[in-house]
């Protein structure tokens, strides 16, 4: 209905009322606005109803003022109710409509924010999910790269090896033999220290802590920067190591590898002036059975600048520094950083541009007793063959690669052992079922049955419970342990492995005995008394001087090498001495080969 008929409609009932009242119709229903005044009411319909409208002026003019007010009262109770009633269901309306409105707005407003919401969960499940997609492509890939590479290595490492103990090579070739060993295990160190950062993002790093002695591994990494710093005509100070407790429990080797990145860039970085390692234990508050141990690295460098300062700890980031040809990949601190972290400590560094820079480091550690301190520097002989009065021991090598095949067969066959090869796992159930081995070194990763199906294979087998199985894997995570335990394994070791590796793990499952190579007293304290610390610890200048006539088996010029070095390492010295009246040229450069080694 339009506007203005809904008008004559209203006109018109509210003259239909007015007349009813004034003829007596009361069932007519009106509506009125107020306020009403018949003449109003009149004027109204004039518009629409003319001839109503002269009929209600007439009616208005007859009327006395009584009855005027009379109807006006009756008409103001209709058009109260009526008025009321209208605006209850009008207002009523609105505030719905309001209400639904507002309801549909906000509706509306909700399914959009649960649309965008939703919308931006998805793009977090899926950035998460794409995350760990990349992180376990990376761990992957990772493993896999990891195994491509370690497993030609072990190849390299272990003919070289056993090569070097080849009594029938000699001079030249041997030393070539050594490079080709030498280069090898740098190349191992290498692949180790990307694992390492990739290891740490991936959040694969364990801990392996063991007791050691602390002043002594401070007092060794100290000698090996003393002699790098005189090299870069720079001083060398290792502060109050004595006052520190003799042992501790915690990583050695991640505590090291610490030091090692800090005093390194000190070195790096530092073009004159001195480095000062300071160290200093504090207790620890309601545990007397750990203290703080503080590491600090100072430096007369070029500094950092304090706005690059807060991103040094990031991986790959490197900061300008005065001295350009510094190389480096910027991932020590981060890796640094990390390790201190993973061993419950703190990282920091202060530093002005241009005077210097000061590394600190603090460390809960546990207190030790020396009963717990494992000896690292004990002498492993060399295993010549097998102990007479034992069975003769059966050897299943299970290995696809056929060097590595190869290379254990011909350790083993060397010792003495019955030997069998097996290509991969189903060639290694049915020879095991046929020749009944004591012993089985197992690959885990090959074609046709990996080594976990063959080894729970062989373990349903009869006499299967018996045979001993351990694991060579190539893999570079520690935790793949459990995995192959569980599949049946009895231990597990890691490509490259060492011959020594293979003699005692063998020893240690089936108490195979073995003749080693003859070690007189002299020789055993000789290699006690010169560790390749020691020699590390002689500035490269002397290392080099040593090399080239202990390479020629030059007697007399290697004692004018070793009259140098007793001006500032008389112990190093003497133990260089007895090497060369024994004429034990091999192991002097043994010793050269290690420390640089330890170096890298
Ligand atoms: P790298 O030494 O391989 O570049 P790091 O992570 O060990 O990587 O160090 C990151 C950066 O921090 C270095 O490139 C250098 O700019 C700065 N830096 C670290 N130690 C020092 C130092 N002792 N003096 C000056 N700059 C340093």
């Amino acid at each position: 209905m339009a506007a203005g008929q809904a008008d004559a409609y209203v006109s018109n009932l509210m003259a239909g009322h007015y007349l009813s009242l004034e003829l007596g119709l009361p069932n007519i229903v009106v509506a009125a606005p107020a306020p009403f005044e018949p003449n109003n009411l009149s004027i109204a319909v004039r518009k629409d109803l003319p001839e109503l409208a002269s009929i209600i002026d007439k009616s208005i003019i007859a009327m006395t003022t009584d009855e005027h007010k009379n109807i006006r009262n009756r008409w103001m109770t209709v058009d109260f109710q009526q008025k009321t009633d209208y605006e209850l269901v009008w207002k009523t309306a609105l505030v719905f409509l309001i209400i639904l409105a507002v309801v549909l707005a906000w509706v509306q407003v909700m399914r959009r924010q649960t649309a965008a919401l939703s919308e931006s969960e998805a793009h977090l499940r899926k950035a998460r999910d794409d995350a760990d997609a990349a992180n376990r492509a990376k761990s992957t890939f990772l493993a896999n790269m990891s195994h491509e590479l370690r497993t030609p290595l072990n190849a390299i490492l272990g003919f070289s090896e056993m090569l070097s103990r080849d009594t029938e090579i000699t001079g030249n070739k041997k030393e070539k033999i050594a490079v080709i060993n030498h280069s090898g295990e740098h190349l191992l160190e290498m692949i180790n220290d990307v694992l390492d950062l990739s290891k740490i993002e991936a959040g694969r790093v364990e801990l392996e802590p063991q007791a050691f002695e602390l002043p002594r591994m401070l007092q060794d990494i100290g000698s090996m920067f003393e002699a790098r710093a005189e090299n870069a005509g720079l001083r060398f100070h290792l502060d109050r190591v004595s006052s520190l407790p003799p042992y501790i429990t915690s990583d050695v080797s991640k505590l090291r590898q610490i030091l090692f990145n800090l005093l390194g860039n000190a070195v790096k970085f530092t073009t004159e002036g001195s480095i000062t390692l300071r160290t200093w234990t504090q207790a620890i508050k309601g545990d007397s059975s750990m203290v703080a141990l503080h590491l600090e690295v100072k430096d007369t460098g070029p500094g950092i600048a304090s706005e690059q300062m807060e991103r040094i700890f990031e991986p790959f980031v490197q900061a300008k520094t005065f001295k350009t040809n510094t190389k480096g990949t910027g991932l020590g601190l981060a890796i640094s950083k990390s390790f201190v972290e993973l061993l419950d400590g703190k990282i920091s560094a202060e530093s002005e541009a241009g005077k210097g820079s000061v590394f600190h480091v603090s460390i809960p550690v546990a207190l030790a007793e020396a009963s717990e301190v494992v000896d690292l520097k004990a002498i492993r002989r060399n295993v010549l063959g097998l102990e007479y009065g034992q069975p003769a021991w059966r050897v299943l090598v299970v290995e696809d690669s056929a060097e590595n095949r190869l290379l254990l067969s011909s350790i083993l066959h060397q010792a003495g052992f019955e030997i069998r090869e097996a290509e991969n796992g189903k060639e290694a159930v049915t020879l095991f079922q046929e020749w009944q081995p004591h012993f089985i070194w197992m690959d885990m990763r090959m074609p046709v049955m990996d080594g976990y199906k063959a080894t729970a294979a062989i373990r349903e087998l009869p006499g299967g419970d018996a045979v001993k199985i351990v694991a060579i894997t190539a893999s570079a995570f520690k935790e793949q342990r459990k995995n192959i335990i569980e599949a049946g394994c009895d231990d597990v070791v890691h490509k490259p492995v060492q011959s020594h590796e293979i003699f005692e793990s063998m020893s240690q499952q089936l108490g195979i005995r073995y003749i080693y190579e003859e070690l007189d007293q002299n020789t055993l304290t000789e290699a006690a008394i010169l560790t390749v610390e020691m020699v590390a610890g002689l500035p490269i200048y002397l290392r080099e001087a040593l090399r080239r006539p202990a390479q020629y088996l030059d007697a007399s010029a290697t004692n004018q090498v070793v009259e140098r070095i007793r001006n500032n390492h008389p112990e190093t010295a003497d133990g260089l001495q007895l090497l060369v009246e024994k004429f034990s040229f091999d192991q002097i450069m043994k010793l050269l080969n290690e420390s640089d080694r330890i170096q890298h």
